[in-house]
């Protein structure tokens, strides 16, 4: 579809249109291409509105969060690539449906951020996830988490926008949080509400410190990366799931090089890229990984980073 045909698609709607946005520089990788067409909405009722007509056009819609977890192809990717990230949908509302036990957050609003302004309240519930760069919405999406619990654990309902653009809220009972999934079909999250719970404020502060200390003590948090490229596989013997990081340290891949990716020394799950570098290189990187290590191991690795790309070259999700 032509510029301005696509242009006039959305012309009259409250609407931030780019045509070429450089988002993979904008992902955490920085490195990456651009989005044919990049939409920053007002409000849900416009991203409602921006769903249904990609849909009747047959352009394909992805949703960008933080670009934490997100490696954008150099060729970059074609279609509609929509952002949440304007005022009407980072909106923070404490005692949501009259409980003080509640807090509804949109899910354009970061959640590093967000948990550090309730913890100031004495608000617990979300600080497990302290150092995990990320967006409300993109957090539910992979179910964010680590050792200290996810995301799913704190959440009380979601709100998503299903494929014909309406909104649909999914009580904690309807949804399933699984290692790094949901059960969460509909393409768009709006908001989620979260159980939140009143201690006192020094203790959390105290217990945050904690948690963001382990965080940067144990994960390479300087380098260009998306944090672990890999899900930690399941053991083929125990059924049990096993750190891919070990796995790929004992296959001796620490500091494997491709062009300008390279295995982290400190941390063999994360691939990182030199500043400058290319997003095909920390792709054929992966692939190098798995391969050795399905070789070596007998074990499949699968990609937690979401690798966008032009038709041709599917997504992996
Ligand atoms: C240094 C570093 C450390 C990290 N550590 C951790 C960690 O400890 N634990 C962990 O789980 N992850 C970690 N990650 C990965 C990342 O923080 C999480 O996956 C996070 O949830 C990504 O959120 P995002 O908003 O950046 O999503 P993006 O990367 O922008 O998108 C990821 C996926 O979510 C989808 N998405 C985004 N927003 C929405 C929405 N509103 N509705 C529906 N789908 C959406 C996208 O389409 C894409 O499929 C780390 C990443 C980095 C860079």
């Amino acid at each position: 579809m032509s510029r301005p045909t696509t242009a006039s698609l959305f012309g009259d709607l409250d609407v931030d249109v780019s045509f070429d946005a450089p988002i993979g520089v904008e992902s955490w990788f920085c490195t990456g291409g651009t989005a044919d067409l990049l939409l920053r909405p007002a409000d849900p009722s416009t991203l409602a509105e921006i769903v249904r007509r990609c849909r009747r056009t047959a352009l394909p819609l992805r949703i960008m969060g933080e670009g934490a977890n997100l490696l954008v192809d150099d060729d970059g990717v074609d279609g509609v690539v929509v952002r949440l990230d304007r005022e009407g949908f980072r909106a923070v509302e404490r005692n949501a449906d009259g409980e003080v036990g509640l807090v509804r957050v949109g899910a354009g609003a970061d959640l590093s951020r967000t948990l550090m302004d309730l913890a100031r309240s004495g608000l617990q519930g979300l600080e497990p996830l302290m150092g995990v760069p990320a967006s409300i919405g993109g957090a539910i999406r992979m179910n964010a988490g680590g050792a200290f619990g996810s995301i799913g654990d704190a959440v009380h309902a979601v709100c998503a926008l299903d494929a014909d653009g309406i909104e649909r809220v999914y009580p904690a009972d309807e949804l399933r949080f699984e290692y790094r999934r949901t059960n969460l079909v509909d393409p768009i999250v709006l908001w989620a509400v979260f159980k939140v719970e009143q201690v006192d404020p020094i203790a959390l502060r105290t217990r945050i410190k904690e948690i963001a200390a382990y965080k940067k003590s144990t994960q390479p948090l300087g380098d260009k990366s998306a944090g672990c490229m890999f899900k930690n596989p399941i053991d083929p013997d125990s059924g049990d799931r096993i750190s891919a990081g070990r796995i790929i340290d004992e296959s001796g891949l620490k500091g494997l090089r491709i062009g300008s990716a390279e295995v982290s020394p400190r941390h063999a799950n994360f691939l990182t890229v030199d500043r400058g570098g290319r997003a095909r290189d920390v792709i054929e990187l992966g692939d190098e990984v798995m391969r050795r290590v399905r070789d070596g191991r007998g074990i499949e690795l699968e990609r937690e980073v979401v690798v966008w790309r032009r038709p041709g070259e599917e997504d992996e999700a």
